[in-house]
C-alpha cells in the first residue's frame, strides 16, 4: 500500500520527537544510516504503508534522524502524513496529519540523549519555522498518541514537556531562544470530547458571531471540544464549543459539529493505519441542535 495523504507546508503545526527504542546511540552519520536502513527493513517486513522514498527509505515514518554527534538527516519528504504519533483520530491536534517527526535514535528510557543531538532537534524545528514563517507545537510521541496506542516513546530521560526541566523542554526552549519569541500556548490536557464539522464553520475567538475569524473549520474536520458554554445564541441555541486551534482558543457553534466516538478498545501493537473515527449522526453535543439542510448556513 503506498501512501497519496499528503499536505502543504504551510499546513504542517507539529513537530513530534521520537526515540526508536533500539539501545545504543549511534555516534555519527554513518552509524546512524545504517541503523535507518535496519528499521526501514523491519518496516517494509510488516508491510508499512510506504512513500515514494525520495530520501532513501520508503518505509520511514519519520522525516528526519539524528545521529549522537547531532549530525542529522531528512529520511521523508514533508508532504507526506506519515503514521508515526498514533494520533490519526485527533483531527486538527493529529501530529500524523498536520506534523512531522523527528528521529532522535537510541533507547532513552536506558541512556540519555546526547547534547549533539538535542540541540540538532532544536535547529531542525528553529529552521523549519523560520523558512516556513510559523511555529511549531513541539511534543513527545507519548503526548500525542491515542490512549490505545500508550507508549514510552521518547522515553523517560528524554521527558515530559510539561516538566520544565525536562530534555524535551530544553530542545523547545532552545528553538524560542534562537526565534527570541515566547513560546506559543500549550496544547490543553487530554479530556474533552472529539467532533466533527458538519459543514464549513467560522472559528472564532469567543462565543458569538461578532467575535473576530480566527481561521476556518473544514467539513469533516475534527476538533478535541474542551468547553461548552453559553452565547449568543443562533437558532435558538445558545451553545458554544471552545477548543484549541493553532495555539490560541478558538470557539464554534454547537449546531454544526456531530460527536466522534473514539475506539479505546483496540490492542494494536503495529503500525497505524489506526481506524477511522465513528462519527454518530444523532448525537446531540448542544441541547436542542437542529438540522440544517444548507450548507452556507454553517458559516457562523
Ligand atoms: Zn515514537
Amino acid at each position: 500500500m503506498s501512501l497519496s495523504l499528503t499536505r502543504s507546508l504551510q499546513q504542517i503545526r507539529f513537530a513530534t520527537i521520537h526515540h526508536s527504542a533500539d539501545v545504543g546511540v549511534p555516534v555519527n552519520l554513518e552509524q546512524l544510516k545504517k541503523r535507518l536502513a535496519s528499521h526501514n527493513e523491519r518496516h517494509k517486513g510488516r508491510n508499512y504503508p510506504s512513500t515514494k522514498g525520495e530520501f532513501g527509505y520508503k518505509f520511514l515514518l519519520y522525516s528526519f534522524a539524528v545521529a549522537g554527534d547531532g549530525q542529522w538527516l531528512q529520511t521523508q519528504d514533508l508532504k507526506y502524513q506519515l503514521y508515526h504519533a498514533t494520533d490519526w483520530y485527533k483531527g486538527t491536534e493529529s501530529s500524523n496529519q498536520w506534523g512531522f517527526g523527528i528521529l532522535l535514535e537510541g533507547n532513552f528510557e536506558v541512556e540519555q540523549p546526547t547534547q549533539g543531538q538535542l540541540e540538532s532537534a532544536a535547529q531542525i524545528i528553529y529552521k523549519f519555522n523560520r523558512e516556513n514563517n510559523t511555529r511549531l507545537i513541539v511534543r513527545g510521541h507519548r503526548e500525542f498518541a491515542a490512549p490505545r496506542f500508550a507508549t514510552a516513546c521518547p522515553g523517560e530521560f528524554m521527558g515530559l514537556s510539561t516538566d520544565p526541566s525536562s530534555k524535551l523542554s530544553w530542545i523547545i526552549q532552545r528553538v524560542n531562544n534562537l526565534s527570541g519569541v515566547a513560546a506559543p500556548a500549550p496544547m490543553p490536557e487530554p479530556g474533552g470530547t472529539f467532533a466533527t464539522a458538519t459543514a464549513i464553520l467560522n472559528v472564532r475567538t469567543g462565543p458569538g458571531t461578532g467575535f473576530p475569524k480566527l481561521g476556518q473549520l473544514k467539513k469533516g474536520q475534527v476538533i478535541r471540544v474542551t468547553e461548552q458554554l453559553k452565547g449568543e445564541p443562533v437558532d435558538g441555541v445558545a451553545t458554544w464549543c471552545k477548543f484549541w486551534f493553532n495555539g490560541a482558543d478558538g470557539f464554534v457553534h454547537s449546531n454544526w459539529l456531530a460527536a466522534v466516538s473514539v475506539p479505546e478498545t483496540e490492542t494494536e501493537t503495529g503500525p497505524e493505519p489506526e481506524t477511522e473515527p465513528q462519527v454518530s449522526a444523532n448525537f446531540v453535543l448542544g441541547a436542542g441542535r437542529r438540522r440544517h439542510s444548507d450548507p452556507r448556513r454553517g458559516l457562523r
